[in-house]
């Protein structure tokens, strides 16, 4: 267990480097917390109704200069936007840690990860491929482009504050769409931060770039409402809760808008009878305890062979019992705090449902003396439940572990699949029948099936999201840049005759 040292003078003075100016600050603004200390770093300027709807106006007649911008350079852009994350990385990772209370590793990986997305989406502006298609008419040709969609409103979480941002903006900048950002309230430090990285690469990259082309809006729920309901957003990628997918959704729908919704997870990992329960237990151990078990992506569930169970469960209690929790900027440090006193609470809850529906928790509860009374620092907390029930099917947003053994395989992917969410899973097996049915179409449903790794951690190349309840959006690699963009299929005729497709007639005199 380590102290916590003060918080607010070193997220000040990195927000000062960082460019953010004393305009973004104001007494009557949001406040602006520390999970770490559980101090007040500042009071953050909100965006009132109406000033959200002008920058809503002023990125829709951006759009309209935009997408005539040649797409390799609105990929200039994103380049610059990638150097300039590179000279700001450690100060915007430290960032990350000081607002969310990930360790220093973690905050660091966070601005990787943006970097990483900037590289992938600068090829991709050259790469907006459409197919050309073989046509049935003589002299006929078809083919399909690809154009802006519009403005794209982007609703981040707390727990990805900077990272989520960046696999939307980095591939929406480049598809030709303006970008308006709605951070979670719990973190409006780092997206100001990331505001001011952004203004950097604008002010190199000169006039190509309009007025508006990225805005920000602080605020709670209300004001990213104001981006769901508005008709010039034309696209919303939504990352958070399924409660919160299942507010928008809606709204979204009955206005034909595109919806990216990036919701909740509930990911399990089976271990299989031949599984290698050394590697296994070092992910599954990355995978439940990192993060404070506060990523989309946490291992929540483990369905164990019995023929394994008595090996890997004792093996990871003592793991659970010995892990390093303190202040997340302190050399060793493997769980940080949870975000805050609801966070707490709501580990509480769960812990108390999961020993009434007959399961045995070991860990859990409150780590006093650590960061003061507005910090909550929590015990990791693996349950043994007699099965799938009680608080297993849910998502609970803290470091909880339940684990459940099985018998057969069908029993395992059944359990497996038997939960509302459908993000992220994994296996481990050395039988290759197993390994490959995980993965084949009667296995995970999940977005994201891994085999000998846990579920979390993933990369920017692949499409990431989920199924079911996680909302069925895709983001960052492979082809998710094509939810950015309408799609259009041409015709082109350069003959002299005029047939009709299918063999249909219509001769008109004249
Ligand atoms: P949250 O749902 O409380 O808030 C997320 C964002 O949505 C915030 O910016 C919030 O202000 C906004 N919001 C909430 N209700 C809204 C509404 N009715 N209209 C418009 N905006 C609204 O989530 P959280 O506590 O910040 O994050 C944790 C949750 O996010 C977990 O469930 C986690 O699994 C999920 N998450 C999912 C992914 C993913 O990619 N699938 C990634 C990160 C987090």
């Amino acid at each position: 267990m380590t102290t916590t040292a003060p918080a607010r003078e070193e997220a000040l003075s990195i927000l000062r480097r960082l460019g953010v100016g004393e305009g973004a600050f104001a007494d009557d603004g949001m406040p602006a917390r520390s999970p770490i200390t559980g101090e007040m770093i500042a009071h953050v300027r909100a965006t009132s109704p109406d000033a959200a709807k002008a920058v809503i106006a002023q990125a829709h007649t951006a759009f309209l200069q935009w997408r005539n911008v040649p797409a390799p350079r609105r990929g200039e852009l994103v380049r610059l936007l990638g150097e300039e994350l590179r000279a700001a990385k450690d100060d915007l990772g430290r960032l990350v840690t000081l607002e969310v209370g990930k360790v220093v590793s973690e905050g660091l990986g966070e601005v990787q990860e943006m970097i990483d997305i900037c590289d992938f989406a600068v090829g991709l502006s050259r790469q907006l491929y459409g197919f050309t298609i073989a046509t049935e008419r003589r002299d006929h040709r078809m083919m399909e482009t690809w154009h802006p969609l519009g403005v794209c409103g982007v609703i981040s979480a707390f727990n990805f504050p900077v990272a989520v941002w960046s696999w939307n903006t980095a591939l929406a900048l480049v598809c030709g769409d303006p970008v308006v950002w709605k951070p979670s309230e719990k973190t409006p430090l780092t997206a100001l931060g990331v505001a001011a990285i952004l203004d950097r690469a604008l002010a190199r990259f000169g006039d190509d770039a309009p007025q508006g082309l990225h805005g920000l809006l602080i605020g709670a729920r209300d004001i990213g409402e104001i981006l769901i309901d508005d008709p010039r957003v034309a696209l919303v990628s939504a990352t958070g809760s399924t409660r919160m997918g299942r507010e928008v959704a809606p709204k979204l729908a009955a206005r034909f808008a595109r919806a990216i919704l990036e919701l909740g997870g509930n990911n399990a990992a089976i271990v299989a009878p031949s599984a290698d329960l050394d590697l296994a237990l070092r992910a599954i151990a990355f995978s439940a305890i990192g993060t404070a078990g506060q990523r989309c992506t946490t291992l929540r569930r483990l369905i164990v062979h019995e023929s394994v169970y008595d090996n890997l469960v004792p093996r990871l209690v003592k793991a659970y019992g010995g892990v390093a929790i303190g202040d997340p900027r302190a050399a060793g440090t493997l769980v940080g705090p949870l975000i805050d006193a609801d966070a707490f609470d709501g580990m509480e809850r769960a812990l108390a449902e999961a020993t009434a529906a007959g399961g045995t928790v070991h860990g859990g509860g409150r780590v006093e003396g650590l960061g003061g009374p507005d910090a909550f620092y929590a015990r990791p907390a693996l349950v043994e439940m007699p099965t799938q029930t009680g608080p297993m099917p849910h998502e609970t947003f803290a470091p909880i572990l339940y684990v459940t053994r099985y018998r057969d395989f069908e029993e395992a992917i059944a359990l497996h699949n038997g939960v509302g969410a459908g993000l992220s899973s994994s296996i481990f097996t050395l039988d290759i029948r197993e390994a490959e049915r995980f993965v084949g179409a009667a296995g995970s449903d999940c977005g994201i099936a891994n085999v000998n790794i846990g579920p979390s951690g993933a990369e920017i190349g692949g499409a990431f999201g989920g199924e079911k309840e996680t909302g069925g959006g895709r983001e960052s690699g492979s082809e998710a840049w094509k939810g950015y963009m309408r799609r259009a299929t041409n015709t082109v005729n350069y003959g002299t005759t005029l047939p009709l497709a299918q063999g249909v007639k219509f001769d008109i005199d004249g």
